[in-house]
């Protein structure tokens, strides 16, 4: 049975859900949400694979984040990973991607030679990647353009927490990538929710980035999967149809592209 809608970027596996982690799951699946937790370095990516096993309907994407890609060590770390990333419930790797809001530029480098390890490592073990991308879109898109002939498919992937311009945006869907959102649409960001408006309906998809960025009424507090709904209704509102229709679109998009399923 499908979900009623997909938090396709989520960190229950990181410490703040400790002491509930149990309980927060199942309040996302009881109300019909599936979730993606993602890793952002080796050990947050095997928990999210320990997570993604003990449930039906939570799955895992591993990688290593760009903020991370410069912290050592890393040495074997490739290896490490694609044993995580074969995984059947591992449905993306990543986050991955650049980070320039966070890390300075002299770190780019270095963070590039680590995303790029990761796009050849998703090519090789045909899964989309779930990329993280500040301040960096221009680069970012460069390194795909150059792996798009390999990564060739209709579906390559996700820029998760999508915070770039327009013209960004059209970039990564004429490369096969779709761009999701967060509870940051509910504190009403003129330019994303201009995005969201344009954005054709088969490249969008939902999402919470928790614990970071509850939506509204809740900003500033722990965010869980659960209130990736209150994401959707913003999304509904923006784009003029029901929450319903919201609801199946992205959580068609979502399994499109997560479990390369050719029949939504
Ligand atoms: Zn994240």
């Amino acid at each position: 049975m499908n979900p009623k809608l997909f938090d396709i970027h989520a960190h229950v596996n990181f410490k703040e859900f400790d002491s509930d982690r149990e309980e927060v799951i199942k309040r996302a699946l009881d109300n019909g949400i599936w979730i993606i937790n993602v890793g952002s370095d080796y050990e947050s990516s095997k928990k999210a694979v320990e997570i993604a096993d003990a449930y039906a309907g939570v799955y895992a994407a591993v990688g290593i984040h760009p903020t991370e890609a410069v912290k050592p060590p890393l040495g074997g770390f490739t290896a490490k990973l694609k044993e995580l990333a074969k995984h059947p419930k591992v449905v993306a790797i990543g986050e991955c991607g650049l980070d320039l809001y966070r890390r300075k530029k002299s770190d780019l480098e270095r963070q590039k030679e680590i995303f790029i390890k990761q796009i050849e490592m998703a090519i090789e073990l045909n899964k989309p990647l779930m990329i993280h991308c500040r301040d960096a879109h221009d680069d970012l898109i460069n390194i795909l353009a150059t792996y798009y002939s390999l990564l060739s498919t209709r579906h390559n992937g996700n820029i998760h927490f999508f915070s770039g311009t327009w013209e960004q945006a059209q970039k990564y869907f004429d490369l096969g990538f779709s761009i999701s959102f967060t509870g940051v649409l509910t504190y009403d960001v003129g330019r994303i929710t201009d995005i969201v408006s344009r954005a054709p309906v088969d490249k969008i998809m939902v999402e919470t980035d928790t614990p970071f960025v509850a939506p509204l009424p809740r900003r500033g507090q722990r965010n869980e999967p659960f209130y990736v709904q209150e994401v959707a209704k913003k999304m509904a509102e923006i784009r003029g149809i029901s929450y319903e229709e919201l609801a199946k679109i992205t959580t068609q998009n979502a399994l499109r592209l997560f479990f390369r399923d050719a029949s939504v």
